[in-house]
């Protein structure tokens, strides 16, 4: 046979905001599909009604466009094999279920929920768990144990039954997964007769996941490690079908772990620790509760993409720093590892640093102005570029920008009281006055013009520099952090500057 083109699918639940480790398995799938000159496509998976959450899925198609992750087939770009969203589908799994039936690989089930549910208590009071499948499933309400007419009666009557596959007596399916290798599944040691086709009409995940992808051509399934216990179902589901032939290789990843190392990283972790472990902001519509994004965050999506790809894969190299095209280039399935990989918040806020350092100065002003309108402050670009140069280098943020900066911005409001302490001497009032007045007469306000003049006036006076400075600085910005100080008199201007020095002298002292 020869190989068909590389077509894979992100296939997401719209059962609330996607969590990173959605993010990477379409990560994954892009970078799989992008390195074999593929497809990557997004299909919702949302047969299941109970879960539906309003906003899921536009939250899907925002993460994955905020990320770069753009598929060629989807829910609002359709495509040769659509509709994408399995609902608008539905109509076509009935036939593949009724095929499983006629072939003897499902039967129909008409136990209701209730009756289910006492056989489970039953089991739990004798310490055992109930299953539905091959220990018990011939003597429960279903086309196995009815007869045909009982079975014909059932259906005119118009009792509700569901569909279910029947899974074969003590049965080795083994599959190979090109992440884990070969794995092997016993059938009566741990798989139950999974419901296929629903009393709703609607097909389970397991049905309509395995049609669809038939039906979409796809050749490689890369998903959760959280799939795997269903991977027999699947391939089992593709013999059923006879369609063994184009059944698409598996890739299984491995779970994102806590910073501790201990656990799978889940979606309260975030907030327990101080990161976020949502793409985007997520606002939950029954509680109202919200989760924090690295969009909000501040994260650029360069720096989101870069730690989420060495989570699990690894380039054989010591290169940290990937583009999306780099890692495209770099990727393969076959340096992901089995074992789950412990995320570590810190190492995310230094990638954000090194894809904002990258960013050049008009690029990171360009987005300080909408942090600095929201604050009521309207600055003129040039000023803007300025500070932003020079407070830069101790950044990873944007928001970054206005704790360093915030000074040249808005005057002090308060002075930084150990400053104060150490720094302000009963001489220092005057003294500071005598600069101010140096300070009007400098006619070139430039730092290097400002900083000639104060040199000169202090060798004049003899006074200490550090008597002088630290103070200044003081009144200038409310403490003793910032850039150069006579960069930082430039900035402010001469006005400024001299009125900030007087209330300074007015409010310390
Ligand atoms: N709908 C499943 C999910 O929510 C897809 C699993 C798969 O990729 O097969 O993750």
């Amino acid at each position: 046979m020869n190989n068909p083109k590389v077509r894979v699918r992100f296939a997401p639940s719209p059962t609330g905001p996607l969590h990173m480790g959605g993010v990477r398995t379409a990560l994954f799938n892009y970078l799989f599909a992008k390195k074999h000159g593929g497809d990557f496509i997004l299909r919702i998976e949302d047969t299941d009604q109970n879960r539906f959450v309003p906003g899921a899925e536009e939250y899907i198609a925002d993460s994955l466009n905020w990320c770069g992750l753009s598929p060629v087939e989807d829910p609002a770009r359709g495509g040769k094999y659509g509709p994408y969203r399995q609902s608008e589908r539905k109509n076509l799994y009935r036939k593949y279920a009724d095929q499983l039936v006629e072939s003897g690989w499902a039967y129909i089930a008409f136990d209701t929920t209730e009756e289910i549910e006492q056989l489970r208590k039953d089991a739990e009071a004798k310490g055992e768990t109930f299953s539905y499948g091959i220990g018990t499933r011939e003597s429960l309400n279903n086309s196995l144990k009815l007869s045909q007419e009982e079975v014909q009666q059932k259906l005119d009557n118009n009792e509700s039954y569901v569909i279910r596959f029947k899974m074969p007596k003590n049965l080795d399916v083994t599959e190979n997964d090109i992440i884990r290798g070969s794995v092997t599944f016993n059938t009566t040691k741990s798989l139950d007769d999974k419901v296929l086709f629903k009393s709703d009409g609607m097909p389970t995940y397991h049905l309509a996941n395995v049609v669809d992808d038939h039906l979409m051509e796809i050749t490689h399934v890369i998903r959760g490690e959280e799939w795997l216990p269903s991977l027999p179902l699947h391939v089992l589901l593709y013999r059923a079908f006879g369609w063994d032939d184009t059944k698409p290789q598996f890739a299984h990843l491995p779970l994102i772990l806590k910073p501790t190392g201990k656990g799978k990283l889940s979606k309260r972790d975030g907030d327990k620790m101080g990161f976020p472990v949502f793409p985007l902001e997520w606002k939950d519509p029954s509680t109202g509760e919200i989760f924090r994004g690295y969009r909000e965050d501040g994260y650029f999506p360069e720096a989101f993409i870069n730690l989420l790809a060495l989570l699990g894969w690894n380039p054989g190299t010591e290169q940290e720093f990937f583009s999306l095209e780099e890692l495209a280039e770099a990727f393969s399935l076959e340096r992901v590892v089995k074992s789950g990989s412990r995320f570590d918040p810190e190492k995310a806020k230094w990638f954000n640093k090194h894809y904002f350092q990258q960013k050049t100065v008009s690029e990171l002003s360009k987005l300080f102005k909408p942090v600095l309108s929201e604050k009521g402050i309207l600055a003129d670009d040039k000023k803007i570029e300025k500070v932003v140069s020079e407070i830069k280098e101790r950044c990873e943020f944007v928001s970054d920008l206005w704790e360093q900066g915030s000074f040249f911005f808005a005057e002090p409001v308060t002075y930084d009281e150990q400053a104060v302490k150490k720094r302000w001497k009963a001489e220092t009032p005057e003294q500071l006055s005598e600069i101010n007045t140096l300070f009007e007469k400098v006619d070139d306000w430039t730092a290097a013009s400002i900083k000639e003049s104060f040199s000169a006036f202090m060798n004049e006076k003899g006074w200490n520099f550090g008597a002088i400075m630290n103070p200044l600085r003081l009144c200038l910005v409310g403490g003793n952090m910032g850039p150069d100080l006579f960069v930082i008199c430039e900035i402010l201007g001469k006005e400024e500057t001299g009125s900030r020095i007087n209330k300074g002298i007015k409010e310390i002292s």
